[in-house]
């Protein structure tokens, strides 16, 4: 695991307090167009990445170690509270290794609401098998991005960041 992906949780406790907003994860084995991995926007978003586009036979262990690194720098049952959403980057290289997060992470992170709280990002591969996930899972959902998720997920960075609910970020209707 590199260093670049660890999050402090004290820096962010720090921050969700100040500003009174809790925080956004964007988890995806590639990368988030201009957002490298780290605390964004003074802790509104927060990105675990691969930094750079995973070459196909590393990705199961990279989606793995991502998650890892997650459950390793925060106890979803303790620190839930500084959370809003998380989204999941679902391709088709790591595919069980990302359902398995975003299931895992909707079933150990304690929110106190019966709402959506993980939405998995997915390209069209295998996309009927992603939709059967989100449709038997009401805490997981799916929204459309392009083979390798960069733009997609660089746009709903800028979104949250711009004020619009995690909740209610929808299909781009474009790649
Ligand atoms: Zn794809």
């Amino acid at each position: 695991m590199t260093e670049e992906n660890k999050v402090e949780k004290e820096e962010l406790e720090k921050l969700v307090k100040k500003n009174g907003k809790k925080a956004v994860v964007i988890m995806t084995y590639n990368s988030v167009k201009g957002f490298p991995a780290g605390i964004h926007s003074e802790g509104r978003v927060v990105v675990y990445s691969w930094n750079r586009h995973a070459h196909r036979g590393d990705t199961p262990a990279i989606a793995k170690q991502l998650t890892d690194q997650f459950y390793d720098d925060f106890d979803l049952r303790r620190d839930g509270e500084l959370f809003e959403h998380v989204f999941v980057y679902t391709g088709i290289n790591a595919i069980d290794e990302s359902i398995q997060t975003a299931q895992s992470i909707a079933h150990d992170w304690k929110t106190g609401d019966d709402e959506t709280k993980v939405t998995m990002v997915g390209c069209e591969c295998d996309y009927n098998r992603k939709s059967r996930i989100a449709h038997n899972n009401y805490q997981v959902d799916l929204i459309k991005c392009g083979c390798g998720g960069e733009s997609v997920l660089g746009k709903i960075a800028q979104q949250i960041i711009e004020g619009v609910d995690p909740k209610k970020i929808r299909d781009y209707g474009e790649k």
